[in-house]
């Protein structure tokens, strides 16, 4: 890196992480929208546009938008590897001061971003969370199962978890710098940033309609994030386990005295149904806490395993060296 670059990595105060996974019908309304906002903070910033393997026009939509807005970064993943993998990537390449994610889509107005980074330079916050206070734009089902997450997430990983904040928020370079210490694992940022203990703050805003195109969360997507984050930040499903052994135990004592009775009673060959009833509950219970154990041994598996979330094809930062 020559000392020109350097002098410029130093200058960014802002960098904004946008990861973009088919978002051919959202990004010119994007930039129409971005551009201005950021522009007028009057502080150099960057876009990184972290395209997560898109299948459509986003590349060369993208390349259209760098030669005309300068600031835009493109960061190209070899393939789709998902929303956080784009987010990190975009965290671990940012050279702002402060850097702020956001959706593609603009359900997170750009024009918040001044206000959280007011907020953060006034109260000295590392942190500051992008709250929705309205949802009416999301589908009812959304909704439903957000607020079901969110309240699942505080009850097992914690109260720090703010309700509603996704992944439109601020933070500081040392919280940036932190996370880059982590071991590059699938991150769910919205529990392991507040764990963090930065100082955090918050701003509420309006949850907006996607401007255009489709959700690329479908519910298979989003079960996973909610199976991920349980069992990224709680062992209750395994402590379940030795609660369901626990009573199973009890049940099983309660059937043996049965047992034990009919037979003193010298009625015991009618007992076919019992029987299949016992064999099919325990069976039952015993592959449930089987598999609840393999999922933590699956995460034991992918993290030994090490492999890098994502891999970066290109950055045309680095086009320029
Ligand atoms: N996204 C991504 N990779 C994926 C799926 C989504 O980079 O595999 C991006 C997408 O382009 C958008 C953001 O993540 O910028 C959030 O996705 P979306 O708006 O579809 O989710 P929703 O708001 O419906 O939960
Ligand atoms: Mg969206």
């Amino acid at each position: 890196m020559t000392a020109v670059q350097d002098t410029r990595r130093e200058a960014i105060a802002l960098s904004v992480v946008v990861p973009i996974f088919n978002e051919e019908e959202v990004l010119p309304v994007l930039a129409e929208r971005l551009r201005p906002v950021l522009d007028a903070c009057g502080e150099p910033y960057e876009v990184l546009a972290v395209d997560d393997g898109s299948t459509d026009r986003t590349p060369p939509l993208l390349e259209d938008l760098h030669t005309v807005w300068p600031e835009l970064r493109i960061v190209t993943l070899r393939r789709n590897s998902g929303h956080q993998a784009a987010l990190t990537a975009g965290l671990h390449r940012a050279r702002g001061a402060h850097v702020i994610s956001m959706d593609a889509d603009l359900q997170d107005p750009p024009e918040v971003i001044p206000d959280m980074l007011a907020l953060a330079r006034a109260d000295g916050l590392d942190i500051v969370h992008g709250v929705r206070i309205d949802r009416s734009t999301d589908t009812g089902f959304k909704r439903r199962t957000a607020s079901a997450y969110y309240w699942l997430m505080r009850r097992l990983a914690g109260t720090f978890v703010p309700a509603h904040a996704g992944d439109f928020r601020l933070l500081s370079r040392p919280v940036v710098e932190t996370l880059k210490t982590l071991p590059d694992q699938q991150q769910i940022y919205r529990l392991l940033i507040p764990w963090l203990g930065f100082p955090s703050g918050q701003i509420a805003y309006r949850r907006g309609d996607r401007v255009a195109g489709t959700t690329k969360y479908p519910l298979r997507k989003m079960t996973l994030l909610a199976w991920d984050s349980i069992t990224s930040f709680s062992a209750v499903p395994l402590r379940l386990s030795t609660v369901i052994g626990a009573f199973s135990l009890v049940v099983c004592l309660a059937f043996l005295v049965w047992t034990l009775v009919v037979y003193a009673t010298g009625s015991t060959l009618p007992g076919w149904t019992s029987l299949i009833i016992t064999v099919l509950f325990f069976g039952a219970v015993q592959l449930f806490c089987l598999g609840m154990l393999g999922e933590y041994v699956a995460r034991i598996y992918t993290a030994v395993q090490a492999r890098p979330t994502y891999c970066v094809a290109r950055d045309t930062d680095e086009d320029q060296q």
